[in-house]
């Protein structure tokens, strides 16, 4: 397999729905994070016609978008990302970051 400059995991639509980020216990508490949902709801109920939703705007897929823009995350606590179809979709697990990619950065 050759390496590729492209995005190891697209930042789709499909890929947003499946991402289990938000039932993560590593940004569970977070107010920032908490601000974007909310801001997020009605953006989500047209996301069949939404092209392309901002990454910042979003608080997960961080295995595509990298770092979180949310600073208050507690990564005391455990990654599900292993949990994720996006993840095994993927194969992260051949990622030279596998988990924690909110605080580690992209796949
Ligand atoms: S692998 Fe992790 S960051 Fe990527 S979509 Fe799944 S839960 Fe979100
Ligand atoms: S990347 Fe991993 S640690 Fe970060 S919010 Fe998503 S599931 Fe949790």
């Amino acid at each position: 397999m050759t390496t590729s400059k492209k995005k190891k995991v697209p930042y789709t639509v499909s890929n947003i729905k499946r991402c289990r980020c938000p039932q993560c216990l590593v940004q569970a508490d977070s107010e920032c994070v908490k601000k974007k949902y909310s801001g997020l709801k009605n953006e989500f109920e047209s996301l069949g016609r939404v092209a392309a939703l901002e990454p910042q705007k979003v608080p997960g897929i961080y295995c595509s978008t990298g770092i979180a823009t949310c600073k208050d995350l507690n990564f005391n606590r455990q990654c599900i990302c292993y949990t994720c179809p996006v993840w095994d979709s993927y194969e992260l697990e051949n990622s030279k970051t596998i988990i924690y990619f909110c605080n580690k950065g992209e796949a």
